[in-house]
């Protein structure tokens, strides 16, 4: 089984791939893992991306789906999760051919709907303990009114800078514009299934669930 979450900076898609990695064996294929992962593999591919990052240019789609290819060669028995990629609708045409040239084909499209002024209030509301590294959610888990961590006491608490309301409004442009056409892409494909991405990570897993039987 090969699926594609689908869904906007923030809704939580690469939680619930580690969750289906966890539970289900699956092989989750994020781009940002695997440039990083290539660029210490020594293979062909892997200098390819070592050379052109380091000379700061951008890793065209070529070289993704090149990457792609290497994992689905040596995983032919697939049961891939496709976290942040395709992006956008060339690349959805360049994954469906490599899938396809591999006889393997895409089970479902899973998308993660969040309503967006919740996705602004829940990345405003992440923090994290300076010293351990905890994480805090002011709604769903505030740090302690005694101002200390749970975990080590430490007092120092700080916000991810690219958790900031406005990196998020330019992702989430950026997401609007290249990437959520793909939603209709998959819906005419007949592929596309949607959960409620905002509910608590054990029930937007349940829902993911029930879709993947
Ligand atoms: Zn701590």
């Amino acid at each position: 089984m090969n699926i594609i979450l689908l869904g906007p900076p923030g809704a939580g898609k690469g939680t619930q791939a580690r969750k289906l990695v966890e539970e289900r064996g699956m092989i989750q294929l994020s781009t940002g893992d695997m440039l990083r992962d290539a660029r210490t593999s020594g293979t062909e591919m892997g200098n390819k991306v070592a050379a052109i990052m380091d000379a700061g240019q951008l890793v065209t789609d070529e070289i993704v789906i090149g990457l792609i290819e290497e994992k689905l060669e040596a995983h032919p028995e697939g049961g891939f999760i496709f976290d942040g990629f395709p992006r956008t609708l060339g690349q959805a045409d360049a994954l469906g051919d490599l899938l396809a040239r591999h006889g393997m084909k895409l089970d479902a499209v899973i998308e993660m709907q969040v309503d967006d002024e919740a996705l602004v209030a829940r990345i405003n509301a992440r923090s994290t303990c300076a010293t351990c590294g905890e994480g805090y959610n002011d709604i769903s888990k505030p740090i302690p009114a005694d101002g200390k961590c749970v975990k080590c006491g430490g007092t120092e608490f700080k916000r991810r800078a690219d958790d900031n309301e406005e990196s998020l409004r330019t992702r989430l442009m950026e997401y609007y514009k290249k990437t959520s056409p793909l939603i209709g892409y998959y819906w005419a494909k007949g592929d596309l299934k949607a959960v409620d991405g905002l509910g608590e990570i054990d029930e937007v897993s349940a829902a993911i669930g029930a879709i993947l039987g």
